[in-house]
């Protein structure tokens, strides 16, 4: 009977993972993200419904237990519920970092709580994921809240160091990893602890010297820290739903992660020893200072727009904040109606979290083959009439092409390639890397003062007024 119990137990499971697999597999493009998302939250009921029978069949939770059990349940699902909802999608990358900590957090607990029952008997299958879940598990706890703290401007976004900090974080990762080793020879809670305390602090210290605009690399990272850390605690308690999804979280973010590196051209090794992202030192960009700024009005632009034959919309965080995907759609559909060339920028960064600018526009209908990567675009901009570039800044700064600024080395969208460049932002104000744009100075480029949303409609309005 038992083991008919358990035979179930395991093909729910399976049936699981099939749907974690499938999502993933669905989020490929946006036309079917919606129903891979759904798939896999109908995965994630299946294997709690199982775990939930397995603990009932097998009687492993006190009244006190399903007490506790019940209290989390609806303090952590309700305070998870309502964030997801009322969350800004310019927030996003914050909620990400805390749910990460969480999960990260979570695990670790599992495989101490796990460790603390058995006593000095640990087998090494055990000890070994356990040591392996705390580790992961505490750094990413203490390295996402230190992420989001950053995000949310809690923390200063500069990149903060101490002289021989490298070395530092190196010697408390051979503190965690040396004692870890000992942990599994001879097992014991204070030796744990010890790990638990080093990989806290090395979390703190290899977050801290990372600057703001490299942090959508740091909370992928992260990311995939949560879902190992999750697939060692599913090792560690015996629990293949857990295996199966930790590893395709980790799998997944480690995919993202080199992605994501690749697009801002870093390196993840120096991601994992610390010190990554503080570039060189912070210079002025050539121009940006003293050289003229040539504003312009929404009817002129518009005549410019009117009359262009391929146009090239630049979308950055600024759109988001001003929650204006609606107002560029409705721009766009009317330069297309006039026989315009339209097509859309999208570099891997813009935005505060990574798909960002994909999601947004989506959300308005943009139909997704006028979406272009990066490198596909790129080769575009210099047969192109007019680049409208909307509330990006960093993703077009040229600076990022010289090396000694914040941004160096991170590929950019070529916009300054294009015969002629519109910008719409509120002011000369800076983007997340806090640097000046050598964009806003160039001869061919002219600044519509304006938050994106108004200043898109009097766009709109404007190219209708000019075309009757
Ligand atoms: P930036 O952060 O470089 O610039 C955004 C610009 O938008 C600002 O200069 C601001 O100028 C303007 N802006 C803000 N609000 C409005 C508004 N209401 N209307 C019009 N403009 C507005 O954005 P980018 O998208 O170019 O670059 C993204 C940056 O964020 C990169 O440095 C990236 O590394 C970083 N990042 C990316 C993440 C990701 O996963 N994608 C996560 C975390 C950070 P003004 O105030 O003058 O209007």
């Amino acid at each position: 009977m038992n083991g008919t119990f358990n035979d179930v137990v395991q093909l729910v499971y399976l049936l699981a993972a099939s749907c974690f697999v499938l999502g993933l597999h669905l989020m490929n493009t946006p036309a079917t993200a919606r129903r891979g998302n759904q798939v896999s939250v109908a995965g994630m009921i299946a294997a709690i419904a199982a775990t939930l029978a397995l603990v009932i069949h097998q009687n492993l939770i006190t009244t006190t237990g399903w007490i506790v059990l019940a209290a989390g349940v609806l303090l952590g699902g309700g305070a998870g519920l309502y964030a997801a909802r009322t969350v800004k999608m310019t927030a996003m990358p914050q909620l990400v970092s805390v749910f990460n900590a969480v999960g990260g957090g979570a695990a670790a607990l599992v495989a101490i709580l796990d460790f603390s029952s058995r006593g000095s008997g640990v087998a090494a299958q055990v000890s070994v994921p356990t040591v392996l879940d705390v580790i992961i598990g505490a750094v990413t706890f203490s390295g996402s809240i230190i992420a989001a703290g950053k995000l949310q401007g809690l923390i200063t976004s500069a990149p903060v160091t101490i002289p021989g900090s490298r070395i530092i974080n190196l010697l408390i990762a051979v503190i965690a990893v040396g004692v870890g080793c000992y942990v599994v020879a001879s097992p014991s809670m204070a030796s744990l602890g010890i790990v638990i305390a080093a990989a806290l602090v090395f979390g703190v210290s290899m977050v801290m010297p990372i600057g703001g605009a490299d942090m959508p690399v740091v909370i992928s990272l992260l990311n995939a820290f949560t879902g190992t850390a999750v697939a060692m605690a599913g090792f560690v308690i015996n629990n293949t739903g857990l295996i199966i999804a930790g590893a395709l979280v980790g799998a997944s973010g480690g995919i993202l992660t080199k992605l994501m590196a690749d697009a801002m051209n870093r390196s993840l090794a120096n991601i994992m020893l610390g010190g990554f992202g503080t570039g060189d030192a912070v210079v002025a960009v050539a121009g940006a200072g003293g050289a003229a700024v040539q504003p312009i009005a929404a009817d002129d632009a518009a005549i410019q727009l009117a009359y262009a034959s391929k146009v090239i919309i630049v979308p950055g965080y600024g759109l988001a904040a001003a929650q204006a995907q609606h107002e560029v759609a409705a721009l766009a559909d009317l330069l297309e109606s006039r026989g315009v060339e339209v097509s859309y920028a999208i570099h891997p960064v813009a935005g505060r979290m990574p798909g960002h600018m994909n999601v947004l526009l989506a959300e308005a209908n943009v139909p997704y083959p006028l979406l272009k990567e990066m490198d596909e675009i790129n080769p575009e901009f210099a047969r192109t009439d007019v680049a409208l570039v909307i509330g990006a800044n960093d993703v077009t700064n040229p600076a990022a092409r010289r090396p000694g600024t914040a941004i160096s080395g991170m590929p950019i969208l070529d916009v300054d390639e294009a015969k002629s460049i519109i910008v719409i932002k509120r002011s000369m104000g800076h983007g997340y890397a806090g640097i000046d744009n050598e964009l806003y100075t160039n001869p061919k480029t002219s600044m519509l003062f304006a938050d994106a949303k108004k200043g898109l409609a009097e766009l709109t309005a404007a190219v209708k007024t000019l075309v009757g």
